[in-house]
């Protein structure tokens, strides 16, 4: 069997994975279900720890003409917008060696497909994935492209089709993931379009009972991204209604009232609620999740590797779901170098033995996270104290930050 994967899944996860798998001189085949990879998504956050992928990867220049390089993380109350403390992005840069960066999900996708295409991994769109099956020395996997059902052969298969991996169900069986009780609004709103004293180049974390919005600038800074995140209900969480609002595009007014919305942030400070006004068409991503990983059971199957979302949904609170996806991607791209087809079930194991206790723990810790964003009385009392005691110190992670494969 020639030195070949198949990936099914075009997002992030997928499309790195591709990317790395060529550049460890395996033939590479992306297959995306969606017709075109379009514009839609909001903003994410990449600290120095992916962004020193992306740079080892050849794509640190390219990162430069799209991202937004903010010189402060603000942890602030929603309530009275004071800045509990924050942590100077740009120091922690020199520090760990690697700018923190946030940018709009579509034009880190862009540079990741530009640089896969570019590489030589074949790509493909409207081509859903039905299924894998694992042969003896290989792997069989039944594409519906273009209409037509057809059949590839691989030394080995990626599962990067995200939070609802129907790869994941065939392979693990382990259920549908679960609303996670948390929705996320997100809106996009041109700094010129804001008056002067909203505009910003800096992240900032407002933190309310029960929510907080996070904003940040992409787009190279012209745009500023504005995240709510808060505890709810949905009318509907059955899972048919959570994963048709399950795409980057889902309108907040084809699900639920604003009225959610508002209800979220009453308590706001004024320069946050004038932001939050100056934003219009907000939308609506229900949060679903998984428990914690368990074991390297879950990142591998023979020659199907899991990655991504599809093997450790999260919620984004310590803002790392993409950037773990990149971490797989690494670890899989180092395990494949130098390695024949006979090798993959070996080194599979090796890379889902180095990566699930890191993708475990950063799951733990955005719940954790959410916990101490979302706090109400003596919890929240004390993180704040902390915080203007300690700044800084409290915000940085080095053993997330710090982290070299
Ligand atoms: C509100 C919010 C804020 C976030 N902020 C951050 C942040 O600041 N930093 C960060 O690092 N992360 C962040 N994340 C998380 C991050 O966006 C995800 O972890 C990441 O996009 C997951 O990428 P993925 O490729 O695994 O999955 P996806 O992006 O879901 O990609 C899966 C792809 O597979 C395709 N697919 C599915 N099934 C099939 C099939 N059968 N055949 C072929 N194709 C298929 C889908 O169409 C899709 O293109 C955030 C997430 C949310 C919701």
């Amino acid at each position: 069997m020639t030195k070949s994967l198949v990936v099914a899944g075009g997002g992030i996860a997928g499309m790195a994975a591709g990317l790395t798998a060529v550049r460890a001189g395996w033939q590479a085949h992306v297959f995306e279900r969606a017709p075109e990879f379009s514009e839609v998504g909001a903003g994410v956050q990449l600290g120095p720890n992916v962004t020193r992928l992306l740079q080892a990867w050849g794509l640190g220049e390219a990162l430069m003409h799209v991202a937004a390089f903010p010189s402060g993380l603000h942890a602030r109350s929603m309530t009275t917008g004071e800045v509990l403390a924050t942590l100077p992005l740009k120091e922690a840069a020199l520090m760990y060696g690697a700018p923190y960066v946030t940018i709009h999900r579509a034009d880190l996708h862009g540079l990741l497909l530009q640089a896969a295409s570019r590489e030589g991994v074949q790509v493909h769109s409207d081509a859903l994935v039905q299924r894998i099956r694992q042969v003896p020395h290989a792997v069989t996997v039944e594409v519906t492209q273009h209409g037509q059902l057809q059949q590839h052969d691989a030394a080995m298969a990626v599962a990067a089709d995200g939070v609802w991996s129907p790869l994941r169900q065939q392979l693990l069986g382990d259920g549908l993931p679960m609303f996670t009780g948390h929705i996320a609004y997100r809106a996009l709103v041109a700094q010129a379009d804001l008056p002067t004293h909203l505009r910003s180049q800096d992240v900032s974390v407002w933190m309310g009972a029960h929510a907080h919005v996070v904003s940040y600038p992409v787009r190279g800074g012209e745009y500023l991204n504005v995240v709510c995140l808060a505890e709810g209900r949905l009318l509907d969480d059955d899972a048919n209604h959570l994963q048709a609002l399950q795409t980057w595009n889902a309108k907040k007014s084809e699900a639920q009232a604003l009225a959610e919305l508002h209800h979220a942030v009453r308590d706001a400070c004024t320069p946050l609620t004038d932001l939050m006004a100056a934003c219009s068409d907000w939308r609506l991503w229900p949060l679903c999740g998984r428990p914690v990983m368990q074991g390297a059971h879950q990142h591998v199957q023979g020659r199907v590797a899991l990655v991504g979302d599809a093997a450790h949904p999260m919620l984004p609170y310590l803002a790392q779901g993409a950037g773990m996806a990149l971490e797989d991607a690494a670890a899989l791209g180092m395990q494949l170098t130098g390695a024949a087809s006979t090798d993959i079930p070996q080194r599979l194991q090796a890379f889902a033995q180095a990566r699930w206790q890191r993708n475990a723990r950063v799951q733990a810790r955005a719940v954790r996270n959410g916990q101490i964003f979302h706090a109400t009385g003596a919890l929240r009392v004390g993180r704040d104290m902390g915080l203007r005691l300690m700044g800084a110190r409290l915000m940085d992670v080095p053993w997330l930050y710090g982290y070299r494969a």
